[in-house]
Order: structure tokens, then sequence, then C-alpha cells
């Protein structure tokens, strides 16, 4: 189910035309969202970061938060899902004639893609998956900068192409520095000795809220947690890795390449983060 503009639609039905600045230039701005209990999780958040990326590309959205969250319920109730639902919130720049003048569009265009959530095999859970380190960088920081979440995912979609080819599920990538920065769709973590530690924004990642959320939850528990600077030997020296993200939660790393993380296998810090997580999905 579709809604374009506050109009619902079905998948085929639904379009956005040609002269939308998000097709044409990639200039638009996103999130994406599931629920638990039938109710997007953590919609502030994401709404917070929504804004923080529009006023980056001077894209203003005079739609309230509640009136956008009321899109998002209607769209979730005309979607009649048997489960959870995945939620794609678009906002581009929208329809207007060919240039760059951000006044050549008058209004945004807002699209909330609901379809449902996909669940990862429980393997996957269980046993940790193999990652790449890939060649492509991710975007420097006065480039594009990754923590705009930004409709242009070409760079991610390179580096997601370059690990699908050897066989891994997720592509860690470098950025200018040579620092490991974060993952094509999910930011990274290692447990290095009891310590936490994950790549600091400004080493050029996206905010991840999955992330802020997962911090939060080892600083309660009394997990030692810092961002740090993190390099392609801190894998090697890594006792456990572990990658979030909105729809995948807490993955387990058991490999980077040809490196085995952990003797391969989730580790205990990465096993209880993941218990903490599970426990206030249904708490909430
Ligand atoms: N980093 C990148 C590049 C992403 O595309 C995503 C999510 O899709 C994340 C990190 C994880 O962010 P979140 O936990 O907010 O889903």
């Amino acid at each position: 189910m579709v809604n374009v503009d506050g109009r619902l639609s079905g998948e085929r039905e639904a379009v956005v035309s040609v002269f939308d600045h998000g097709f044409l230039f990639g200039e638009g701005v996103y999130e994406v969202m599931r629920t638990y209990h039938h109710r997007p999780f953590l919609f502030e958040p994401h709404m917070r970061r929504l804004r923080a990326s529009a006023e980056r590309i001077a894209l203003p959205i005079a739609t309230t938060d509640a009136e956008i969250g009321a899109r998002v319920a209607a769209t979730i109730e005309a979607a009649q899902l048997p489960g959870e639902a995945y939620i794609r919130l678009l906002v581009t720049r929208g329809v207007g004639e060919i240039g760059y003048d951000p006044s050549l569009c008058p209004a945004p265009t807002i699209v909330v893609i609901v379809k449902p959530h996909v669940e990862l095999p429980a393997a996957v859970y269980a046993d940790g998956v193999k990652i790449a380190l890939v060649s492509v960088v991710r975007n420097h920081p006065s480039s594009v900068n990754p923590i705009i979440k930004s409709n242009n995912l070409l760079n991610n979609a390179l580096a997601s192409q370059e690990a699908q080819r050897r066989g891994a599920a997720e592509a860690l990538m470098k950025n200018h520095r040579g620092e490991i920065c974060e993952c094509a769709m999910s930011n990274i973590f290692l447990v290095t000795k009891g310590v936490l530690r994950t790549p600091p924004v400004d080493a050029g990642i996206l905010a991840g809220v999955t992330r802020a959320f997962v911090m939060d939850l080892a600083g309660k528990a009394g997990i030692p947690t810092r961002e740090d600077v993190l390099r392609e030997e801190d894998l090697a020296s890594a006792d456990e890795a572990f990658f979030t993200s909105t729809t995948r939660e807490i993955v387990p790393v058991s490999r980077v390449d040809d490196l085995v993380i952990g003797g391969g296998k989730p580790g205990p810090i990465t096993t209880q983060l993941r218990g903490l997580f599970r426990a206030a999905i249904h708490a909430d």
C-alpha cells in the first residue's frame, strides 16, 4: 500500500511525476521504520532524523509529525497486513521545472510505502553472517554527508553490489581516512576485551536510530561503551562484531571476508544485547 501526498493506492497505481526532483536529481530524504505490535517503533527519533536530513539539503517540510504519523497509520491500516509492517517514508524536493534552484519546486512530495516486514532466518542470529570489507569508500562528509539519510544511495548500492559478488550479507566500508566507518545499510560495532566500540558520527556515518538505542541499552546494562576510531587491524583483534539496523536489529558477524571473528559464533555481549533489545520491544 502506498500513500502519495495523502492519497492511498495499491503498489501498481502509485505514481510520482518524472519531473519530481527526487527522480531527476535524487533530491530527497527518507526513513525506514518497522512496527512491533503493529505500531511504528521509535517514530519520534526517526522523525527527528528525517527533519535533520531535510534541513541539511534545504528542504522545508511544513507537514507536522502528527500529520505524517496519521498518514503512516492510515497506510498501515489500509495495507491489512497479517503481521508486522516495513515502512518507508520518503520526502523529495517535489515536482518542478528541470534545474537546481529549489524555488522551482513549490511543494515536497511525501510518500509512505508499507509492505510486510520480512524476518531474517533464525540461523542469521544463531550463527552470524559473513560481511565483506569492500573497496568502495564511504562518501566524504564534505561531499554528500553520510549523516544525511538521502535518497542518493548510489554509494551504498555500489558497496552492496561488491559485497553481494563476494557472497557477503553486508558491505563494510572505510571512510576517506581509511578508518572503518559503517556498512552499506547498517552501523558496525566491535567488542574488544569487554568494551563495546563503534565509530563516532564524525567518522562519516549515518547516526543510526538502532545504533543509539543499542548504545543506550548497553549503557544501562553496565557494558562499557566507546565511540572509537576503528581501523582494519581492530577487526583482527575483535572478540565480537555485529551490525545494527531498524529492519535487522542486531546481527552477529561471524566473518569479515576470510577473517573469523570470535571463533565464528555470536559472542556473549552480542547475545546479551540481543536479549535486551527483544525485551525492550516487548515492553514497548
Ligand atoms: N547506516 C546506513 C548507511 C543505513 O542505510 C542504515 C539504515 O538503513 C543504517 C546505518 C542503520 O540505521 P537505522 O538503525 O536508523 O536503521
